[in-house]
């Protein structure tokens, strides 16, 4: 075995609701304007294929953390969105396939600087300075689906600032459904166990301020919550 020139960072986990394990992140996927009103309030307005981009996998941040205010940002926005933990493999899968391809699903948050994104759309450049940034992206515990349980369809999702509901939108309103985010994302890149990907986020993103509290919700799951601390 060569020597490493230095230790290797730890692996990135997030925590596996009743269950004494964690899972070991690979990658993350997100998927960009997912529900139609989202869409709307972005300035677009239509089902085009789904598109994707990633974060790092250690812009993981475990619920119940408080985060800094992330650097070179003046307008941070929340994005709540499902989460799909890819737990088997696979290349070009068939969207009835796509549920065994699924170890659970969390709720997570798409955090996003506002500005250094329209900036980057603006200049025809791509999303890292606004989507890929450390400590991006916060998720809950991993619920994992029961061998009958099926990828959620339907089901309130929120999320609340300080105890005020800012996002509030139903999984029914995907453009893309689960499985059809699983087909489309595994003909441009081979899934492994491991991937998470975010699914898009309901209207009402919006800026947040320091000392900020968020939690997010989707009926069924372990909620995430997120702290911002108090100063810049
Ligand atoms: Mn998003």
């Amino acid at each position: 075995m060569v020597e490493l020139v230095f230790p290797a960072a730890p692996h990135t986990t997030v925590a596996v609701a009743h269950r004494d394990a964690v899972f070991p992140v690979r990658r993350i996927y997100c998927v960009g304007r997912n529900y139609l009103a989202h869409a709307r309030e972005m300035g677009a307005d239509m089902r085009e294929p789904p598109f994707f981009f990633q974060k790092p996998a250690d812009a993981i941040v475990a619920s119940g953390s408080t985060i800094a205010w992330p650097p070179a940002t003046r307008n941070l926005h929340h994005e709540v969105e499902l989460v799909l933990a890819i737990g088997r493999p696979g290349f070009a899968i068939a969207a009835p396939d796509a549920r065994q391809h699924v170890f659970g699903v969390a709720v997570g948050i798409d955090l996003t600087r506002r500005d250094l994104q329209e900036a980057a759309k603006k200049a025809r450049q791509p999303w890292e300075s606004g989507k890929s940034f450390d400590a991006s992206a916060p998720v809950g515990a991993i619920h994992p689906l029961e061998a009958a349980e099926p990828l959620p369809g339907k089901g309130r999702i929120t999320l609340s600032v300080n105890d005020v509901v800012r996002q509030d939108g139903d999984l029914a309103e995907m453009i893309w459904d689960c499985a059809e985010i699983i087909a489309q994302l595994s003909r441009q890149f081979r899934l492994e166990a491991g991937d998470l990907v975010f699914t898009g986020t309901p209207a009402g993103v919006g800026p947040m301020q320091p000392g900020d509290r968020l939690v997010g919700r989707i009926e069924g799951l372990e909620p995430v919550v997120l702290s911002i601390s108090a100063t810049r």
